[in-house]
This record gives structure tokens, C-alpha cells and sequence, in this order.
């Protein structure tokens, strides 16, 4: 076995002790030995991001453009080969994979060409002949801490924004899926970037997270995760009076009505619901239905669902892949008991299965008659479950969307325009999607949540300014 990857520090490659990389879908498979990094390891990285910041904060856009840009061809040449271990080490079809490594490459394509596009405003001021300058500048030391449900695309659209709008970086992703982390990090640092600008500590969230959330020099925090640990990252950034950008979760509404397209509703929500094994912070996890179309579109769902291949993440044919581990499938395991004891209809799926490997496959499962207060119609899940809600109509598939305490994305299949127009506007969600799945979004536009969904200002597309930069504005009499 070679050493354990080492953690990228200051600059240099730093060695530790290493934990395996194990594969959900065949755990006699290992995908290499990564460094779990300290507590030291962590304020190291914070102090050499430091140092680092009034240099490459001052540097000139057209050296962060090449350096994003060249790093945005290289995971772009590379998107079979990374999206085949990203698939390897998360459990998501090759195909998504490779799809997921391809949007990280076009978003750090897409910032690459905002670093030539940094501008400011000059406005005259009310008193005579003064000018008044608004400029955005860098904020600090960013620290990002990532999930492992998008190993390389999360990351990406935290890393890109941030670097090109001259902060410097501590990164520390997921314990689950520190592969595609070093991937990226490794072609980051060959692009270019100097010393201290972009620090990879990877490790447990207790001892690097905690580390790197507890220091003074970390001026702002992007973190993507659960709810229960954002809650604990903004009591504790609070006190430093830090900016914070927060991603955690959602219970995302589907809503089918009487008039919509089935099969672009049945499409909607087995893509939205199931694919990527559930595993999304986007996910459909309840589907409201018109009593007028329950019948049908239960039928078409199961039927479509039982005909799906749940299996290892690389072979073809697999549609939905394993679980990412052993206390994820667990949680499922207990929420599909939980549903049926609630007096939920199970209609297909939520069995364990084994295949050739050993691995944590999971059928998805549909529940139906499923009413809005179940914990299976609360909680996230996040896996391959999802609860169907039957309604009368319009005005009440919209009150059980809006009754949750989250508010990423919501979904609609109808063809009124003004369903879909009042929908647009009253669903109380950060991204709502028409006749589109809940989950899957475009890398050039603000992505976030509502309500107990997000905290702070949109990732992603220009937006994403808002939290990497500060606003100066500058008065001059000439
Ligand atoms: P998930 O359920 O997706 O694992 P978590 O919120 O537990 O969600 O983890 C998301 C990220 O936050 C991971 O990188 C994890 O290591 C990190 N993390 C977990 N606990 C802490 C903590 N106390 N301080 C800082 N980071 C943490």
C-alpha cells in the first residue's frame, strides 16, 4: 500500500496519518489511503492562507483567469477517469459521475472568465465635484467545509468563486470522499496558484472543521451539510461576528395536478426523487398529488420504478447506486420502518439487496397515502424514499408544499400557465422548477434556499459575489 495522499499546506505536501477510501459498492474495494489531518494541521492552513491573502488578494485577473482556466481544461480532459472514482467513492452512476466532474470543470470555466470581468461603479456624489467609487474586494480567509452527496461540484462552486475573486482558501471536504477533493486540489495547485492560496486539510468535522471554524482568522465560512451542524457553524460565527454562506437541506415539494403531462410528471419525479440514489439536498422527497390523477400516476411511478437496475456504480445498466455508507443506508432503513408504522402505504422498493460485490444497495422506495405531518413527510431522509400526498386541489397541494420548515426547491407538473405562473410566485422556495425535476441546476445562476434551507447569500453564477466579496465605497475630492 503507498503512503496515505497528503493534505496541501502552505504550499507543500504534507503527510498523515491516513484512513482508507472505501467504496460503497464493493467494500472489498479501496480506492487508496487519505491523510486525516489535525487539529495543527488545520490552524497551519489557516495561517498560511494568511500570509498569503495581501498578495494574491492585489494579483492581476488575468493570472487568476489562467489559473482557473487551466485548471477548468485540465478536469475537463480528465472528466472520464475522475468521474469514474468520484462514482467509485460516492456510489453515483458512472454517468452522473461524469456528469458531476464535467459541471465542476464548466464552473470553473465560467469564473475564470468573471475574474476578466471584475468591475466597480463611479458615481458622482451629492456634493459638488467629490466622485464616490464602489469597488468589491476580497473578503479573507474563506473556509469551506463540504458533503460528501457532490465530492467535486460543491466544492467547485465554492473554490472557483472564491479564488477568483481573490480570497485565499482552507478546504476541508468530506470525510466520506476525500478523492475527488485531492483531485481537484492537486490540479488547482499545478495550474499555478502560489503558495498558501488554496490549503486542502482533509479529516473528521470534529477535529479539521471544528479547528477551522473555531479560528478568529477565518473571516468568512461556506458550508454545505446538515442543519443540525449549520445550526452549531453559525452560533459559533456569530460570536466572531464572521460572514457565512449555508447550505443545508431541504424537504422538497413535487406537485402533480390534474392537467399535467403524466409522463412528464411520472419522468419529474422518478429523475428528482430517486436519481443519484436520492442523495441531494434538491431531491423530491414529498409528491403531492390531485386525488383526480392519484390513481394513474401511482401506477406509472411504481412501474417505472421496478423496472430501474440498483446496482454497483459502474456497471451499466445501473441506474440508481448505492447508498455512500453503512450508517446513511441505516437511517434509510429506519425511516422506511418508521413510514410503514405511521400507517404509510409502501408501493414498491426499500428492500437491502445484494449483488455480486458487497455493497449498500437499496431499492428506492415509494410510499403513498402518506399525510403531511408523518415524520417520513418532515424529516430529510436523504436516500432513495419518497412519500406521496394525496390532495384535493390546487390551493391545497400549495398549503401542504409551503408546510415545512425548509425551503431549497419546488417542483410542478401542470400545463395552466396561471397554475404555474401563481406557483412560480407563491411557493415559498428559493428555486422552483416547472415541469422539471426538483433537482438539477444550471452552474451560472444563484443556487439557495429559504427558510431552514440556507443562510446567507446565493452560491454560484455571479451572485456568488455577495459573499466572496466586501463593498467598499470611496469618496474623492479631486
Ligand atoms: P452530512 O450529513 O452530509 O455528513 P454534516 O453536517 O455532518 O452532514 O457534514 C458536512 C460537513 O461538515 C462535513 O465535511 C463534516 O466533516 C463537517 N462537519 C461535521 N461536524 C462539524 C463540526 N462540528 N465542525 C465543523 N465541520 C463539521
Amino acid at each position: 500500500m503507498s503512503d496515505p495522499k497528503p493534505n496541501l499546506i502552505g504550499g507543500a505536501w504534507r503527510p498523515g496519518e491516513g484512513a482508507p477510501n472505501v467504496s460503497p459498492s464493493d467494500l472489498s474495494l479501496t480506492l487508496g489511503d487519505y491523510a486525516r489531518g489535525t487539529r495543527a494541521d488545520a490552524l497551519d492552513a489557516v495561517a498560511a492562507a494568511k500570509a498569503a491573502f495581501p498578495a494574491w488578494s492585489r494579483s492581476a485577473p488575468l493570472t487568476r483567469h489562467a489559473i482557473l482556466r487551466k485548471a477548468a481544461d485540465e478536469i475537463l480532459a480528465r472528466r472520464e477517469e475522475l468521474g469514474r472514482l468520484l462514482s467509485l467513492e460516492e456510489g453515483k452512476t458512472l454517468p452522473e459521475g461524469i456528469g458531476e466532474v464535467t459541471r465542476a470543470g464548466q464552473i470553473f470555466d465560467f469564473f475564470a472568465g468573471e475574474c476578466l470581468r471584475l468591475s466597480g461603479e463611479l458615481l458622482p456624489s451629492v456634493r459638488p465635484g467629490v466622485g464616490v467609487e464602489i469597488t468589491r474586494e476580497a473578503v479573507g480567509v474563506v473556509g469551506i467545509i463540504t458533503p460528501w452527496n457532490f465530492p467535486i461540484a460543491i466544492p467547485a462552486w465554492k473554490i472557483a468563486p472564491a479564488l477568483c475573486h481573490g480570497n485565499t482558501v482552507v478546504f476541508k471536504p468530506a470525510d466520506l470522499v476525500p478523492g475527488s477533493a485531492w483531485a481537484l486540489v492537486d490540479i488547482l495547485h499545478r495550474a499555478g496558484l502560489p503558495e498558501g492560496v488554496l490549503n486542502l486539510v482533509m479529516g473528521r468535522g470534529s477535529v479539521v472543521g471544528q479547528a477551522i471554524v473555531e479560528s478568529p482568522d477565518v473571516t468568512a465560512l461556506t458550508f454545505t451539510g446538515s442543519r443540525q451542524t449549520g445550526e452549531a457553524l453559525a452560533l459559533a460565527s456569530a460570536r466572531l461576528m464572521r460572514k457565512v454562506q449555508f447550505e443545508m437541506g431541504g424537504k422538497n415539494p413535487f406537485v402533480v395536478l390534474k392537467d399535467a403531462d403524466l409522463g412528464v410528471a411520472v419522468e419529474a419525479v422518478v429523475n428528482g426523487s430517486f436519481f443519484s440514489t436520492g442523495q441531494r439536498c434538491t431531491a423530491s422527497s414529498r409528491i403531492i398529488v390531485e386525488e383526480a390523477v392519484y390513481a394513474p400516476f401511482l401506477a406509472a411511478v411504481k412501474t417505472r420504478l421496478e423496472a430501474l437496475t440498483t446496482g454497483h456504480a459502474l456497471e451499466t445498466g445501473t441506474d440508481i447506486g448505492p447508498v455512500v455508507d453503512e450508517s446513511q443506508l441505516a437511517q434509510d432503513l429506519e425511516y422506511i420502518a418508521q413510514g410503514q408504522s405511521e400507517g404509510a402505504r409502501l408501493v414498491t422498493g426499500g428492500d437491502r439487496v445484494s449483488r455480486a460485490t458487497e455493497g449498500f444497495f437499496l431499492t428506492p422506495a415509494l410510499f403513498a397515502d402518506c399525510t403531511n405531518q408523518m415524520r417520513i413527510a418532515r424529516e430529510e431522509i436523504f436516500g432513495p424514499v419518497a412519500a406521496v400526498i394525496p390532495v384535493r386541489d390546487y390551493d391545497e397541494a400549495l398549503s401542504v408544499a409551503n408546510d415545512t420548515p425548509y425551503g431549497l426547491s419546488a417542483g410542478i407538473a401542470t400545463t395552466s400557465l396561471k397554475h404555474a405562473s401563481h406557483f412560480k410566485r407563491n411557493a415559498e422556495a428559493g428555486m422552483v422548477m416547472v415541469n422539471l425535476p426538483t433537482a438539477g441546476v444550471d452552474f451560472h445562476v444563484p443556487f439557495g434556499g429559504t427558510k431552514g434551507s440556507s443562510h446567507g447569500p446565493r452560491e454560484q453564477g455571479r451572485y456568488a459575489a455577495e459573499f466572496f466579496t466586501s463593498v467598499k465605497t470611496a469618496y474623492q475630492q479631486p
